[in-house]
């Protein structure tokens, strides 16, 4: 079946048909970097790690572009209230977002653009925008005209009235109209600038996606992705800004967004104090749990972060697991055909994991082991596509907490020589430490092996 998406610009599914059938080409807007990364913002980045997973299954050739933005006022005001230099914030934000993205099993972009060293492109936007009248300069700020380009709102659907509204827009002196958008805005003393024709200054955000997504991707690419809240104003600006600079042709063809994530029901805001950021939940969680309830959910439904979920998860990779413990998976096996299909219609995601929960239940009644091997390697490689699945099965259950290793194995040993001499007091003492530390010890025919709680 070829692979079908839902395109925002149509509101509907449609197939996908790259425009160079051996290189496909997707962009999606990173991360601004002056904090963590919280919860919500990870959400996009696992799901967009799955469809570039398909992609390279099915294609030749992918090139996925994902951003940093370096350079923003929330930067600025971040760097100001921690009394740190802007460069050492972003530094130590982006090193952060890049571990944390690798922790919930995300490959890395092939191209990952540095807002700050891509200026010069964004210059040269700005400048054949004011030369084609759509964008003007006035008091050191350049603006984009939106009443210059008739289908502006193409994407949001949004009327005129409300993209007044929506853009919250505060009365500048410098807008002709209050719609109009920044391109670039003067810097003062002791803030980031560039020299440009209009002054030092800096670039404004939306135009910072147009210049570096047609630098690496073309003109013209296949899917740029990103959360429901950018479509407005940003990806309508980003359309705005690259089809009125690089003439009426097509920007991205397929606009992919997924929704928004909730926490225990409620929108996640600093105020409510219900604020998660993914660096926080790697204390307390694996990595593949975080990864396995942000796809848990089909990614244009809203998802909802809580302990019920985070739990189901941890059991279903419990069960994942421990099918795959013990398995000789040497020889290799294609992912079940449930799991590519589900994949290919529109990321359907938790129907691919729940194809892998019954290939488990097949595994679990298969009558030999050469079919319980084979089974597992086909679980194995179909929780690739999903990015999951990828642990040896001992470090899953083991984890990667202080505990002693040699420490555990002497005390099975001894528990072991304990239970031959029929001192099954002493046995039961040993497994009882153990629990209290968080092990748990499981006799199997192949002898004792042990898990944390
Ligand atoms: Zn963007």
């Amino acid at each position: 079946m070829p692979l079908t998406v839902y395109n925002t610009l149509t509101r509907r599914k449609e197939p996908f048909v790259p425009l160079d059938p051996h290189h496909v080409r997707l962009y999606v807007c990173g991360p601004t970097v002056y904090d963590f990364a919280h919860i919500g913002n990870g959400r996009p980045y696992v799901i967009f790690d799955v469809l570039t997973r398909l992609l390279r299954h099915l294609y030749p050739k992918v090139t996925y572009a994902r951003n940093i933005t370096d350079i923003d006022d929330k930067i600025i005001v971040a760097a100001q209230k921690n009394k740190e230099e802007i460069f050492d914030l972003t530094r130590r934000t982006t090193d952060y977002f890049q571990e944390d993205m690798k922790a919930i099993g995300n490959s890395p972009p092939d191209i990952e653009p540095h807002a700050t060293t891509h200026v010069k492109e964004m210059v040269s936007m700005i400048a054949t925008l004011i030369e084609k009248e759509h964008a003007y300069e006035k008091d050191g700020h350049v603006l984009f005209s939106v009443r210059s380009f008739p289908s502006y709102g193409r994407l949001s659907r949004c009327q005129h009235d409300e993209m007044i509204a929506g853009a919250r827009v505060e009365v500048a002196p410098y807008k002709r109209d209050p719609e109009d958008f920044v391109l670039w805005k003067p810097s003062e003393k002791g803030v980031p600038g560039w020299k440009s024709p209009w002054g030092y200054g800096r670039p404004g955000w939306h135009i910072e996606c147009s210049a570096m997504s047609s630098k690496y991707l073309g003109e013209t690419f296949d899917i740029h992705g990103g959360g429901q809240d950018l479509i407005f104003p940003h990806h309508e600006n980003e359309i705005a800004q690259s089809q009125a600079c690089f003439g009426p042709k097509t920007f991205a063809r397929i606009w992919l967004h997924n929704g928004m994530l909730t926490v225990n029901g409620e929108k996640m805001s600093k105020s409510l104090g219900n604020f998660i950021t993914v660096h926080q939940l790697l204390e307390k969680l694996p990595g593949e749990v975080i990864r396995l309830v942000l796809l848990s959910a089909h990614y244009r439904q809203p998802l909802d972060w809580n302990e019920n979920t985070v739990f189901q998860c941890r059991q279903s990779l419990d069960r994942f697991y421990t099918a795959l413990r013990g398995r000789d998976l040497s020889e290799k096996q294609p992912a079940c055909e449930t799991v590519k299909v589900a994949l290919e219609d529109d990321l359907n995601t938790p129907l691919a994991i729940s194809a892998l929960h019954d290939l488990v239940t097949r595994l679990n009644k298969a009558r030999n082991e050469k079919e319980k091997n084979k089974l597992a390697s086909t679980l194995q490689a179909s929780g690739e596509w999903l990015g999951l699945l990828q642990q040896n099965p001992e470090r899953w259950f083991k984890g990667k907490t202080g505990i002693d290793e040699n420490k555990i194995m002497e005390l099975i040993e001894a528990r072991t020589q304990a239970r031959k001499e029929k001192n099954f007091l002493e046995a039961d003492s040993i497994r009882d430490e153990l629990l209290k530390t968080g092990v748990l010890l499981e006799d199997t025919p192949e002898g004792t092996l042990w898990r944390q709680q």
